[in-house]
């Protein structure tokens, strides 16, 4: 038997770039076009076990339901309470833009007023002392022209005091 040739490996360096959309679906499409044309934040409710989320979802994780009922829906925040959070100091590169990420920047998990229901997003407040968990907190969107229907027409969550 022959021995096969030895093949000499071609290497392409590139950078591909691959734009793509991505179906939201119902329920987050709807929560997106709310946040941008009205600076509401919606939450759902699981019709079976009456599980809240937001953004909204279209199945329960608990029990699998169907959430889409329109009924089942609350508006939320935008003010809320802080229950934990993280700050990141270590910068990283950013696969979808290739631009390292800015630092510090702090996120949140939220408990939004209206409805038992939390909300992970950025916090203004960067200084792990001034940052305590209990503290009030408002969301603070974009400008209206410059919203584009996702969750970073919320800039931030600004600290309050009440
Ligand atoms: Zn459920």
């Amino acid at each position: 038997m022959k021995a096969k040739p030895q093949l000499e490996l071609i290497y392409l360096d590139m950078t591909l770039k691959m734009p793509f959309k991505w179906n939201t679906g119902e329920p987050l499409g709807e929560f997106f076009r709310e946040l941008k044309a009205n600076e509401k934040i919606y939450a759902n409710q699981c019709p079976t076990c009456g599980r809240n989320y937001c953004p909204p979802a279209n199945i329960c994780t608990r029990d699998h339901s169907r959430c889409n009922e329109k009924d089942k829906w609350v508006a939320v925040g935008p003010k809320g309470t802080l229950l934990t959070f993280f700050i990141c100091e270590q910068s990283f590169l950013i696969p979808t833009t290739g631009e390292m990420l800015e630092v510090p920047f702090s996120v949140g998990l939220v408990m939004l007023d209206g409805a038992p229901v939390v909300l992970q997003h950025c916090l203004q407040e960067t200084d792990v002392e001034k940052i305590k968990p209990g503290m009030r907190v408002e969301a603070v969107f974009k400008p209206k022209e410059e919203r584009k229907g996702n969750i970073f027409d919320i800039i931030h969550f600004k600290t309050i005091k009440e």
